[in-house]
């Protein structure tokens, strides 16, 4: 491995007037020891002996990936550092017996982008235990559609049956329903069976878009945006968050008797302003969804279903594809609420 490749770093910037991002992630060109090198601070965790070589195909542009990049603090731990926590590629070279050259693979969080050089770059250095086999029924360029953002709407969907909630339970609400996991939680949702309301800060203008991918119901978030009552007439079965804050809180007190609403995401805020009354006197469930850290045997089985339940066709409409040079304004368009669905980042 002796030639250069692209990919997007964010670095460590000087700022004078102590005002502005620290950091900030730029194209750039690197040579291939980039990967390995480490510091006295930070020593290199993933090596040529440990690391499992990628040719990278796609990537995305997830929530987390914008405020790495816009260089908001919070994300990524140390620099210089590539961006991505969504890699999709095919193994270049693999010291460990599980991986072939050639095998396709996909890998969602697990630290990329944050601690370890991500996904928006030509080349990669992963580690094989969180590594998954991408199923035969998805191209490169689905898998990156789907990418965290969708890999978290299942895990959330996956949560939400996990205590007993399906089609036959009652309405089911998602939330940040035009962003990446809503637009993918809506669609998985329609698919399997469930009635769903979307909740949109851009429910007019985005209102057909959420109908076509199976939402029965649109609604504005404004409905849920101000402080209410810990205890509401109830509304829904269950619900699937991606925006925390007031708005959770509302919907938490919304909730019927027994059931659950998953959380995994703070783009709204990350306080909870609710009480225990929804808990003790309705028996909701608060299930909080966690895609980084997903061990394995859930990584796969969430992949499976993925590739077995996702319309592949709407997933196509819902993402846009973009090149690496193109990431920093996606960057600031994802923080700005104005991206629909997923931003796929081809690396080539
Ligand atoms: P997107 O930006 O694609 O979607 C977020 C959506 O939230 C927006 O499209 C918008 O939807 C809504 N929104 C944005 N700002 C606000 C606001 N101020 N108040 C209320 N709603 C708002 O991001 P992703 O879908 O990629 O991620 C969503 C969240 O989930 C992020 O916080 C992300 O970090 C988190 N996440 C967590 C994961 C985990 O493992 N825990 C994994 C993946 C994501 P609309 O316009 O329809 O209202």
């Amino acid at each position: 491995m002796s030639d250069q490749f692209r990919a997007i770093v964010v670095d460590s910037v000087a700022d004078v007037a102590g005002t502005g991002p620290r950091q900030r992630g730029t194209l750039r060109t690197l040579d291939q020891d980039f990967l390995t090198a480490g510091s006295d601070e930070h020593p290199a965790a993933i090596t040529l002996e440990s690391g499992v070589a990628l040719d990278v195909e796609y990537s995305g542009v997830n929530y987390k990936d914008g405020l790495a990049v816009a260089g908001r603090p919070g994300v990524v731990r140390r620099t210089p550092l590539i961006a991505g926590i969504d890699v999709v590629g095919t193994v270049r070279s693999s010291p460990d017996a599980r991986w072939a050259a050639g095998e396709r693979v996909v890998l969602n969080g697990a630290g990329l982008g944050e601690g370890l050089h991500g996904g928006l770059s030509e080349r990669a250095l992963v580690s094989p235990h969180s590594l998954v086999r991408l199923p035969s029924a998805i191209s490169a360029r689905r898998a990156a559609a789907i990418g965290t953002a969708g890999f978290t709407a299942m895990l959330s969907l996956m949560a939400l049956e996990k205590q007993g909630i399906g089609p036959r339970s009652g309405e089911i609400l998602v939330t940040g329903a035009a962003g990446g996991v809503g637009s993918v939680a809506i669609m998985l949702l329609a698919r399997a069976g469930y009635s769903v309301t979307a909740a949109s800060g851009r429910a007019e203008s985005e209102g057909d878009y959420l109908r076509e991918l199976g939402a029965s119901s649109v609604i504005d978030r404004a409905e849920l945006s101000e402080p209410g009552r810990p205890m509401q007439s109830t509304r829904w079965a269950g619900a699937i968050d991606s925006v925390g804050g007031t708005i959770l809180a509302n919907v938490i007190a919304q909730t019927g008797y027994g059931g659950s609403v998953t959380s995994c995401g703070l783009a709204a805020g990350v306080e909870l302003p609710s009480t225990v009354l929804p808990f003790i006197l309705r028996g909701v469930n608060l299930l909080g969804v966690n895609s980084v850290d997903a061990p394995l045997a859930l990584r796969e089985a969430a992949w499976m279903r993925l590739a077995a339940e996702t319309r592949f066709e709407l997933l196509d409409e819902l993402s846009t594809e973009i090149g690496l040079a193109a990431v920093p304004e996606a960057a600031e368009a994802i923080l700005a609420g104005t991206v629909r669905g997923r931003t796929v980042v081809n690396v080539r």
